[in-house]
């Protein structure tokens, strides 16, 4: 846009007015792109960091107070789509247990396609979340725990709340009907990344390490997914906070681990860091 101010007449009140409307709406149309792209990667941050590398797999250590800061910062970060760190952590574990047999939680193996995946996922994870099903110690051990709190970031009106105010969002800032397309993923948005990893990387992208499962890491450069796309090299080593293995692996989370490591605000088993 600044290559059309620069070349304009200065003196031609039209082209200006053109110009400047040009300038603005390509603004306008950035901050719905910035809305969508701070979504995707603030929930996925809070996903993959508490969820994943901390409840499910304990790859540091942190206090309660820093436990209910982040499950704070995950409703803020996840809205609509929040996910209880206990009840994901328990069903994470199982499927690492598990991992592409019958008994796992979600498998491409086991279910013909994703929107079946996810609707078994969903009614294991509503399962656990509810408390009806028995789970074995060994899932449970050290899974932090505010079921208050997850109650009322879970609860009905809750998420409806949240999707009213992302449609208010669009309505202020969106410059395209097909703009609106986006909501529904802001929407699921949590399981929508949950899905990426469970159903693609158990089926394409390469292989560093033999496992007994089908997890593949689905690129080599994963800025879209923050790491997590190195789902092979995970399987192989679930306690390790790195993702990345080979050179060109970059883990973008991985440094932030570090530095909450180095702020005091978690505290890294160096053995496997
Ligand atoms: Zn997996
Ligand atoms: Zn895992």
């Amino acid at each position: 846009m600044k290559i059309i101010v620069i070349f304009a007449p200065l003196n031609n009140s039209c082209s200006d007015s053109f110009n400047f409307i040009v300038y603005f709406y390509s603004q306008v149309l950035m901050v719905v792109l910035f809305i969508f792209a701070a979504h995707w990667y603030l929930s996925l941050f809070t996903q993959s960091f508490f969820h994943h590398r901390y409840s499910a797999h304990l790859q540091f250590k942190m206090t309660r107070f820093w436990e209910k800061f982040f499950f704070i910062i995950s409703f803020i970060f996840q809205g609509s789509s929040y996910l209880s760190p206990y009840a994901y952590g328990i069903m994470h574990r199982m499927h690492h247990a598990y991992a592409d047999t019958e008994k796992d939680v979600h498998s491409p193996k086991y279910d013909s396609n994703f929107f079946s995946m996810m609707w078994r996922t969903k009614v294991v994870y509503d399962q656990i979340f509810k408390g009806k099903v028995e789970i074995d110690e060994k899932f449970k051990k050290n899974v932090p725990e505010w079921h208050a709190f997850d109650s009322f970031a879970s609860h009905t009106a809750t998420r409806a709340a949240w999707v009213f105010i992302y449609v208010l969002l669009y309505l202020a800032f969106a410059t395209h009907w097909w703009m609106f397309l986006l909501v529904p993923i802001h929407a699921v948005m949590g399981p929508f990344h949950g899905v990426i990893i469970n159903w693609f990387a158990h089926k394409y992208g390469y292989t560093n390490f033999e496992v007994s499962d089908t997890s593949k890491n689905l690129m080599p450069l994963d800025i879209l997914m923050l790491g997590e796309g190195f789902h092979n090299n995970h399987h192989k080593h679930a306690s390790r906070p790195n993702f990345g293995v080979k050179w060109f692996e970059f883990d973008p989370i991985y440094p932030f681990i570090l530095l909450f490591d180095r702020l005091r605000i978690i505290r890294l088993n160096r053995a496997i860091a």
